[in-house]
This record gives C-alpha cells, structure tokens and sequence, in this order.
C-alpha cells in the first residue's frame, strides 16, 4: 500500500473523538450511543474502502470523516421506501411499485392492519373459516372460473400450479413463449423449480399444434401456454391457438394451463385491447375441460401484489392442498386491497381504479393536464429565479409497461425542460435525487415529464424538486 494511503488511513479520527462531537450526541437521545457507534463504524468502513481503492477526498480526512459519518446517521433516519413523482409516462412501472391502489383498497388495507379480522374465522360457526374464502366467489363471478386461488405473485402461481399438476412429469412449452420476465422470472426455470421436466417444441416464430402433439409421452401432463408479455415477434410468426391447445389436451387427458401474465378482467375500449382476450373469454375458449390461468394482480388488473389462479375446480383443490400453497399464501392487508379492488370491478366502478384511469385518459385530459404542470412550473421558475430554463409543452409516447404490450405506445402529452446551462442527465439527477423523488424521462437533449402517470399534488411535488435544484 502506498505510503500516502497509510498516512490518509492513520489520519482518520478515533471513535470516541468521533462520538465526543456534537452532530453525533445529538442522535444519542432517539438511537442510542451503541447504535450511533455501530452506524459511525460503517460510514469508516465505507471511507476506508474508498480510499484504499484511490478515491481521492477533497476535504481534509477530519472533515470528510464527520460529514460522511453524519450524513448516514441523517439517511438511517429516514425511511428509504417512500413516495416517488411517476413521470416516466410508464403505467406499470415495476421498479416504482407497478399499480398505485384505489381510494378503496387502501381504506381497506387501513381498516384491517390495525385489528384482529374474519381472515381465517367464522362467525357463523365460531371455526375456522377460509382466507382465499373472501376474494374466491368475486374471481369466479368476474372469471367464470369454477374455482380460484390467490397466491403471494404471479411467479408463485405459476409455481404452485406446476407443481401441483406436473411434479416429476413432463410440461410441453412452444420455443417461441419462453419468455423472460424483469430479469427474474424465467419459465425454464420456475419449470425446473416445480420438479417438472420442460420439453419444447417448434421454433422461436412458428410452433403448430402439430408439434405439441408429436411430443405428447405417456409421461405428459401439461401443455404451457405463456403471454409474450413484454415482447413481440414481427414478420412470420406461426403459434397455435388457445382453442387448439385446449382440444388437445381435453382428447388426451391432460392439462391446459396458461399464464396470461397482467390478466385483464374486463375489455377497455382501447386499440391495443382489442387484440387481447379478457380472463373469461380465455377460460371459455381454453378452461372448460379443465384447463388453468394464471395472472397478476398488480398489473393491468389495478390491485396490491398478488397472484391469481382460476379455473378447473378439481385442479384448484389439488392446489389448495400442495404444502407450497402455505408457503405462498396472501397477507390479510394484501387480502382486504384486493377484495377491495375487485369489488370495484363487481359493481361496475373499476374506472376509479388509477391504472385503468390512466390507461384510459384520453389527448384531450392528458393536454389539460400538462398545461396545467406547464403553470405551476413556469410560476415556480419565475418566482425562483431558475434562470434559462426553458419549458414547454411537447407530445409524448407513453407505455403500459410491467411487461404488456411492448409495442402499443400510448400517445400523450408532457413537459419538457431544457437549459442551457445543465444537461438533460444532470438535471434528471436533481430531480431524482429531490427530497421526493421525482423519475422523468430523457428525450433529445430534454428533461420530460410525462403527466399520464401523476397523480394529485404530482404537480406541487415536482414544483419544489425543480425549485430545489437551484
Ligand atoms: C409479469 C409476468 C409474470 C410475473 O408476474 P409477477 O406477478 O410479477 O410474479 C409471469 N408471467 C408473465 C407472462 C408476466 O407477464
């Protein structure tokens, strides 16, 4: 080690120097001294890391320790899971926490975390009594489906069903759906995990429904059919349909299963939605002779985080039964936001539910609201003093992002700003990095905030991060 790195790490101030001052006293009283001692330690290993591999400081060692050694008592303070500005213009934003809740679900959520619930009990009886019980009846209603379970994700459902209906058995797959999903959902490998053995037929573009029944065995259980959710082949593209699949399976005794990825429960009147089947339509044309879907909650559907499976009854139950099923089971807060959520679908409101609203808005809402952003913005500007910024108006191209319809840009409208003095990146940075963080997106040289995605108070939010950046 160079002598220079030696002198830098002996000069590093003493614990007890360290906690004798007072930015440090001052988190005795909320932390104690035992927990400022351990927080301290860390910020030096973090320092000592640093200049061991050649970061060069620009503060004095004494200086540079106390601001470091401060600055992460100050962020153990505060929470790290919080609120963020959603201007990416992406609907399902699954780094930002895919779907925002309805007032409904979260009043739910609320009234049922602080107190002791009906999520396993009776009252009729004083016995025990069903959790999937309170959302299994409204999916039937909503899907047609004879029977349903819910489960932590859509990963897990997948999961449970395989290993229910397929362990130490064979799943027939087409080449062209196995599909990666955010980098960690891998059908190869949740196949793997089941104990089930994949076998797959036909090629990237083109699979036929002769392919899947040449590779039909003795050994067969499963044909797998999976939603190319976040990607689309273009030109020649050959796969066999739902109805064939289903035929299939039903005349050779084994299960169609389908993982429908977002799920949607009822047909928006948008372009992109008219190629897409809802749940129901694809378990009358695929579930009758016990076939299986599975979905997300937390994507199109517009709920927490959840994974619902719906169809065959006498399947369903094998599932309720599988040991996985424990492992996976829904929390009682997830459990009342998604009772919630549905029932806005049951009585007819889910246009209350923010991704179907965002989804839906039409140019005419999306331009009133970035005239309105564009104000607050320019009001803020001139108040601040924010010198060469410049903003305006501009037509964007949104997403409905978590994965589905990869290719259906949803027109919109934003604002962008531009200065002279920063660059897009920079200013991004700043905005990310506000005290709420706000996520714009980049776009030729300008920072631009897409408004399909913000919600009430967005705009005030976005005003202070812009002001702050000063
Ligand atoms: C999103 C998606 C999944 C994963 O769902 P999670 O709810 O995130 O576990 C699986 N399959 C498909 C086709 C998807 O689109």
């Amino acid at each position: 080690m160079a002598d220079s790195t030696n002198n830098t790490l002996r000069a590093i101030p003493a614990m007890d120097a360290l906690l004798d001052s007072s930015w440090a006293s001052r988190f005795f009283d909320c932390l104690g001294r035992e927990t400022v001692k351990n927080i301290i330690r860390e910020a030096l290993d973090r320092l000592k890391r640093d200049i061991c591999a050649g970061a060069q400081l620009n503060l004095p060692i004494e200086k540079e320790t106390a601001i470091r050694a401060e600055e992460l008592l100050m962020t153990r303070m505060s929470s790290t899971l919080k609120p963020v500005v959603n201007a990416t213009g992406i609907v399902i934003h699954t780094n930002l926490g895919r779907a925002p809740l309805s007032d409904s679900a979260i009043n739910a959520a609320a009234a049922i975390s602080g107190v002791y619930s009906t999520l396993e009990y009776s009252p009729e009886s004083g016995g025990r009594g069903g959790r999937n019980a309170h959302v299994e009846w409204l999916i039937r209603l909503l899907t047609g489906a004879e029977a349903a379970l819910v489960v932590n994700n859509n990963a897990a459902a997948v999961l449970l069903a395989l290993s229910a209906t397929a362990a130490g058995r064979e799943v027939i797959v087409s080449a062209g759906e196995l599909v990666e999903i955010g980098g960690s959902f891998r059908i190869p490998e949740i196949l793997e995990f089941s104990g089930a053995k994949m076998i797959t037929v036909g090629c990237t573009n083109s699979t036929r429904i002769s392919d899947y029944s040449g590779a039909i065995t003795e050994n067969t259980a499963v044909l797998l059919k999976v939603h190319p959710s976040n990607y689309k082949i273009e030109g020649f593209v050959k796969s066999a349909s739902r109805e064939e699949l289903c035929g299939l399976a039903s005349s050779r005794r084994l299960v169609f299963m389908e993982d429908l990825g977002s799920g949607l429960l009822v047909k928006l009147d948008l372009p992109f939605t008219n190629h897409e089947n809802s749940v129901k339509e694809c378990l009358k044309d695929g579930g009758a002779d016990g076939g299986i879907v599975t979905f997300s909650g937390d994507k199109l559907l517009g709920g927490p985080q959840i994974g619902v499976i719906a169809g065959s009854k006498q399947l369903i139950k094998k599932m309720k039964e599988h040991q996985l099923a424990r492992a996976l089971r829904v929390d009682k807060i997830t459990l009342a936001a998604f009772e919630a959520t549905l029932r806005l679908y049951f009585t007819g409101r889910y246009k209350d539910i923010p991704v179907i609203k965002m989804i839906t808005l039409d140019k005419k809402d999306l331009h009133e609201k970035a005239l309105v952003l564009c104000r607050i913005l320019k009001d803020a500007a001139a108040r601040n003093n924010t010198g060469d910024l410049d903003i305006s108006i501009v037509e964007t191209s949104d997403a409905v992002g978590g994965g589905a319809y990869p290719t259906d840009a949803l027109p919109g409208f934003g604002v962008a700003l531009r200065s002279a003095s920063i660059s897009a990146e920079a200013l991004a940075a700043k905005l990310r990095t506000a005290q709420t963080p706000v996520v714009p997106g980049i776009r030729d040289g300008s920072v631009v905030l897409h408004v399909r995605t913000l919600i009430t108070g967005d705009e005030l939010l976005i005003a202070s991060a812009l002001t702050a950046c000063n």
